[in-house]
């Protein structure tokens, strides 16, 4: 079977670019060894180049978002990201990320400044309240991986992208709470999402 790298979900196109991950949550989608929605996101034959994926995107304004997303971490691969995301802007699209906020510590230097203009929105997964249980759930690789994640969204935000932090229902009642105080804390604006448990 050949790889999956755009999958279809609703009106949304979703790119999965790389199964590479600065974390190893508890809870993610590729502990799902099979299938996600019906798609088989392991890349058995390697990581697609931006050429293909836009090839296979086609014209962009058929969907409502083209979304970075998948298994793993999208701004492992910057420059293929950016280099599509280009591409969807240039054909009048619209471009989201789904991160782990991490990218800049990936990359070493801030990326933020190099979104704007091709990354219109950008999902942060904060996850919980709290560094302790972030480094329980999210098992960062860089010790530093829970505050970089926080100023991520924030410098998002700062420059110009309509950025928010995510949680998912399934942390409870007081930890959505406090992950609302935190957030608004940072100036943040905070989407609290349904789990998600296909197989
Ligand atoms: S950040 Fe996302 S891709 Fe990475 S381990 Fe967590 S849920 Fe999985």
């Amino acid at each position: 079977m050949m790889d999956t790298y755009t999958y279809q979900i609703g009106e949304n196109l979703y790119i999965n670019l790389t199964n590479r991950c600065s974390n190893a949550c508890t809870f993610c989608v590729r502990n799902e060894k099979a299938s996600y929605y019906g798609n088989y996101l392991w890349l058995k034959d390697g990581e697609p180049s931006a050429q293909t994926v836009i090839g296979e995107i086609g014209d962009p304004k058929r969907y409502k978002e083209v979304v970075f997303c998948g298994f793993g971490e999208p701004t492992y691969r910057l420059d293929a990201m950016l280099e599509i995301a280009a591409y969807v802007k240039a054909h009048g699209g619209t471009t989201r990320l789904n991160t782990n906020g991490q990218g800049s510590l990936i990359a070493g230097r801030d990326i933020v400044p190099l979104l704007v203009g091709k990354i219109d929105r950008v999902n942060v997964s904060l996850n919980n309240a709290t560094k302790a249980r972030y480094e329980e759930v999210c098992k960062p690789k860089f010790a530093d991986g829970y505050e970089a994640m926080l100023r991520f969204g924030q410098d998002c935000l700062k420059a110009g992208l309509d950025a928010w932090f995510s949680v998912v229902d399934v942390i409870g009642a007081e930890e959505v709470e406090a992950c609302r105080r935190l957030a608004k804390e940072l100036g943040v604006p905070l989407r609290v999402r349904e789990m998600i448990t296909d197989s």
